[in-house]
């Protein structure tokens, strides 16, 4: 009897914990849309209850008020382009940590990956493939949801699929059975291999519908039309999406087509293939960071040395992909760069000429959106989930100010404190 008084106790106290109310206010709120001046939000448990102007929105007498000057309250970020399997390939390069590393370590390394990334703001995380490390981020979601290790809310690619012949780690002797970064799979064979991926965790099937292995070692499509349709159809039917890396015109074409709902990296979108992704409701990962970071590895001194043409590039079709009207998130390819600088790819966005206010929403509602998870998060809106950052200064004035975080909650727990 004595025991289950003690655990009804401590039940009704982890009750009482869960509904705690918090009253927040800030110099500013973005909603995902707007920036407000003189909100509140209220929280209670792990949603948001309450949210509006400070006289409409009444504090509890018994919620804690915590009130931030010269601070801008925003949704959680949405990272929509990671690999938390990855770091820096100045730190490692990319074939080594595909080839040598066991996925046991690997994954070791990716707890404190999703940790920085949570620290930093970005409280959900599309995960686009473990490259080589199997289903680790099937089990690294699950060890994020039930509370074992600190990350973001995770949806995850598994393994991804590559057609025969087309990804690395590339150039080893054709004598050896090199593993490869993902799953590769032809025609009917594509079948088997989408189930088997849906069946092993994958949350979103994500292809590589191109690979730089034309003969002068440009994008070039890997799979056919008909191969991405039957990808779609597969996946479709379990209630899942494909999305595409893309970067070549014509593969881009054949993944919008195949029923592809957002395209990564697109590196040469022009206005015409914008178009058609906008027609066709596709979402635009851009991942500048990882091509502005690929370039510097590789040397170039930003800032003192030309611009490589890769990056000179990058500007011209993102400037394209702007003047398209196509809806654009934001994913940086973290992983490539440290995870925890995720902001990065946002001031790269605003630096190439995306309006600010486009940015905060790519990382926030359009993300969320785009990953179906609007009616979960990426908005400071009554019934979603309590994911909130505060951050000094005014982010829709200047980007970086994202960097200066003070708050982060996920799930109506608080993460991040800053005095
Ligand atoms: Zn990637």
């Amino acid at each position: 009897m004595k025991n289950f008084i003690t655990a009804a106790l401590v039940f009704v106290s982890l009750v009482a914990f869960a509904q705690q109310q918090y009253y927040l206010t800030a110099d500013r709120v973005f909603d995902g849309e707007v920036m407000h001046e003189g909100w509140a939000v209220l929280v209670q448990g792990d949603k948001i209850i309450s949210t509006g102007a400070k006289d409409k929105v009444v504090a509890p007498a018994n919620a804690i008020k915590i009130n931030y000057p010269n601070s801008t309250l925003t949704p959680g970020l949405i990272e929509g382009h990671s690999h938390l399997l990855l770091y820096p390939y100045n730190v490692t390069d990319w074939d080594t940590q595909v080839l040598k590393e066991s996925d046991s370590y690997r994954t070791a390394r990716a707890t404190v990956h999703a940790k920085n990334t949570l620290m930093a703001g970005f409280t959900t995380a599309r995960d686009l493939g473990t490259e080589g490390a199997g289903y680790s981020d099937v089990a690294l979601k699950r060890a994020i949801n039930e509370g074992v290790i600190l990350g973001p809310r995770l949806m995850v690619a598994g393994r991804a699929i590559v057609s025969t012949g087309s990804y690395g780690p590339k150039g080893y002797d054709s004598d050896q059975q090199i593993m490869l970064g993902a799953e590769a799979a032809d025609g009917n064979d594509l079948i088997r291999v989408v189930r088997d991926q849906i069946g092993k965790g994958a949350d979103f099937i994500k292809i590589y519908a191109d690979y730089r292995w034309g003969i002068n070692g440009e994008d070039q499509p890997s799979f056919t039309l008909e191969e991405l349709k039957l990808i779609n159809e597969v996946t479709r039917s379990s209630g899942r999406v494909i999305v595409c890396h893309a970067k070549s015109k014509e593969a881009i074409k054949r993944a919008v087509l195949a029923g592809a709902e957002t395209i990564e990296h697109g590196d040469f979108i022009d206005v015409e293939i914008g178009k058609l992704m906008k027609e066709h409701n596709v979402t635009y990962i851009p991942t500048i960071a990882a091509v502005d970071m690929i370039n510097q590895y590789r040397g170039w001194k930003k800032g003192t040395l030309p611009e490589p043409a890769a990056v000179t590039n990058k500007k011209k079709s993102f400037k394209e992909a702007i003047a398209s009207g196509v809806t654009i998130g934001m994913g940086g390819d973290v992983g490539v760069f440290p995870h925890g600088e995720n902001v990065l790819e946002l001031e790269l966005m605003v630096e190439y000429g995306l309006p600010v206010m486009d940015a905060l929403k790519a990382c926030t509602s359009i993300n969320a959106k785009a990953f179906h998870l609007e009616k979960q998060v990426g908005s400071i809106k009554e019934g979603l989930k309590a994911d909130i950052l505060v951050v000094t200064g005014d982010p829709s004035k200047n980007i970086s100010d994202l960097r200066k975080v003070k708050l982060v909650i996920k799930d109506g727990i608080i993460y991040r404190q800053e005095k």
